[in-house]
């Protein structure tokens, strides 16, 4: 019986994996740029972690999470996502205490059980910041602006910026009670909610405003949305944030139903979007966490971040048709033409590949049209070729593949002919 991957995974195979590793390359320099150091954390975390963060009433906890017991009967998850990781680890080694403001980035697999579709998968990958220790209105805008230069860079145009603020946990506290109003008044328009939002308005009401189903999204036009609650001090933060991305002329739009599908934020939440994407649009989300690094018994700390999806981001790409400048290798194929000739071209091939230059060759001895088309298929700069001429004289012959030349030279002529490539 032949073994096939999970449904929902997927293999990276080569060329796909150039692409990969071109977005995670230009992702890190940029992130670099702007100050943000790379964080690794385990895949897998205690549940709790999640469910105190994400919160209980989210798609993530309550549906999506892969969960399973040790040996000694913990709840252990896969991550879901990254933020929560972080925040742990920023508690757990006294970061606060290190430096004043601390700019992590990641990129790696998360994971969701979800059902599969285009740009939804069960293991996906991310790369993200988060940068924990300011309340600052200009650290909302660098994490936009670092986010927007991502795909700028990717020479990306048909997205949009969205943002929203959600307020603090008074303001929340505040929209909590005028829904919980509407549901003592307004029975009948309640019953019209799904179940599961029957449920969010008296317990989590933020929630309803995300909720998938059609009809609660039609009858949410008429609710009240966070922002009609926000207090002074959030509102000017918020205007400052708007301040700052149109001097710094990134554009963005107001949307008021932006609650993103996570408890933990506080304040300003963003998202990027692409028009090529399908239902699955959103590229990147994000936005404020005061409130998370203390919930976990850290100190009281403003934070920021956001999470890129990686294969929707290439899917964006791929949609606008973004060719990606892969460099590529120096390479150099050896033909052996002969069983006699094979031990002095492995030896060559060494050395080659000793001085930092892609070399390849057959491991059977093979014609030499099929060793050169087999050049061709690895698009070689070089092809050397040794049979039992090139053993007796000690010189080798070098086929120039992009002039159509051939020369021969001795070996040490030949590790500083193929280098010059
Ligand atoms: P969606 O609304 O599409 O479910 P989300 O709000 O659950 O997204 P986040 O938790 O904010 O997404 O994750 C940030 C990004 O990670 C998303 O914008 C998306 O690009 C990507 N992402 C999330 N879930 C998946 C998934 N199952 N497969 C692929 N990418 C995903
Ligand atoms: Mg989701």
């Amino acid at each position: 019986m032949k073994i096939k991957s999970l449904k929902g995974t997927n293999d990276i195979l080569s060329p796909k994996i150039n692409k990969w590793r071109h977005l995670e390359e230009s992702a890190r320099r940029i992130f670099e740029c702007y100050g943000y150091q790379e964080i690794r954390t385990p895949i897998i975390e205690h549940t709790s972690l999640f469910k105190r963060s994400i919160g209980e009433e989210t798609d993530i906890v309550q549906k999506e999470m892969f969960t399973f017991s040790d040996n000694a009967n913990r709840s252990i998850s896969l991550r879901p996502e990254e933020t929560p990781s972080v925040a742990r680890a920023y508690i757990e080694h006294n970061i606060d205490k290190q430096t004043g403001l601390a700019k992590f980035f990641y990129i790696g697999p998360m994971f969701r059980s979800e059902r599969p579709q285009a740009g939804r998968y069960r293991q996906f990958h991310q790369f993200g910041a988060e940068a924990i220790g300011s309340y600052s209105p200009y650290l909302d805008a660098e994490i936009i602006a670092l986010m927007d230069e991502i795909v700028k860079t990717l020479k990306l145009k048909n997205y949009e910026i969205q943002i929203n603020s959600l307020g603090c946990g008074n303001d929340r506290h505040k929209y909590k009670k005028r829904l919980a109003k509407i549901a003592e008044n307004k029975p009948r328009l309640i019953s019209k909610l799904c179940v599961n939002c029957q449920r969010r308005i008296k317990n989590n009401p933020l929630r309803i405003l995300d909720c998938k189903n059609p009809t609660c999204r039609e009858l949410m036009d008429d609710f009240p949305t966070p922002f009609d609650c926000i207090c002074e001090k959030c509102l000017n933060h918020y205007e400052k944030l708007k301040k700052i991305l149109k001097q710094l002329k990134i554009p963005f739009k107001e949307n008021r139903f932006l609650v993103r599908g996570l408890d933990y934020y506080t304040g300003t939440t963003f998202e990027l979007t692409h028009t090529g994407l399908g239902a699955q649009n959103a590229i990147c989300g994000g936005g404020r966490y005061d409130n998370l690094i203390s919930s976990f018994g850290g100190p009281e700390m403003g934070a920021c971040g956001f999470a890129f999806g990686i294969e929707r981001l290439l899917l964006a790409c791929e949609s606008e048709n973004i060719e990606f400048k892969i460099n590529k290798a120096k390479t150099v194929y050896i033909a052996a033409l002969d069983e006699p000739s094979y031990e002095m071209s492995f030896e060559i091939l060494h050395h080659i590949r000793q001085t930092g230059i892609q070399a390849h060759m057959a491991y059977e001895i093979k014609s030499l049209k099929a060793q050169m088309r087999q050049a061709n298929r690895l698009e070689a700069g070089y092809v050397i070729i040794i049979g039992e001429n090139e053993l007796k004289s000690k010189t080798f012959t070098v086929k120039d593949m992009a002039k159509h030349t051939q020369t021969s030279v001795d070996k040490k002529e030949l590790l500083k002919l193929v280098a010059k490539q």
